[in-house]
């Protein structure tokens, strides 16, 4: 993937420091069907998730973090891009997110396209990707907290 032009480049800072600022569907949302907390130790970013799934789609997506300006802003174009979107296009969607993060083999559409310089800085890219691996936990509602590190078995 070529770098994008300086000015789309500007383009892109200004929506991630607009979605960071202003983050859009950051609400503890109640009642909810779903909700699942994710943690990244190495960076200190904490997210909750909360969903409504109604026939398999998602209909409402909302979260509450507490992270740095990359995972506040991810977590709310992550909102924007899933909210009333099928289940599976949401799967597809992280698939395709989590690809263009640890890769950059992929383009990102939209505003998502925002974060894909995030790729070039291997110690933010989880920052990006934790609200993604919540909102799947929370569709699949599994237990526990999502962490970006593997857990230490000694603990
Ligand atoms: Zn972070």
């Amino acid at each position: 993937m070529s770098a994008p032009a300086p000015d789309l480049q500007n383009l892109y800072r200004q929506i991630v420091l607009d979605h960071s600022r202003h983050p859009r569907n950051q609400r503890r949302m109640e009642p909810h069907d779903r909700e699942a907390e994710g943690h990244n130790p190495l960076c200190g970013d904490k997210i909750r998730v909360y969903a409504q799934v109604r026939d398999g789609d998602l209909t409402d997506i909302a979260f509450e973090a507490s992270g740095c300006a990359i995972c506040v802003a991810s977590a709310s174009l992550m909102t924007e891009a899933t909210k009333g979107r099928a289940g599976a296009d949401v799967r597809a969607l992280a698939g395709e997110f989590e690809r263009a993060m640890t890769s950059g083999a992929e383009d990102l559409s939209g505003d998502l396209a925002a974060l894909a310089g995030v790729s070039q800085y291997p110690s933010r890219i989880r920052c990006a990707t934790l609200p993604w691996k919540t909102l799947l936990a929370a569709l699949d509602a599994s237990p526990g907290t999502v962490t970006t590190e593997k857990m230490d078995p000694s603990r």
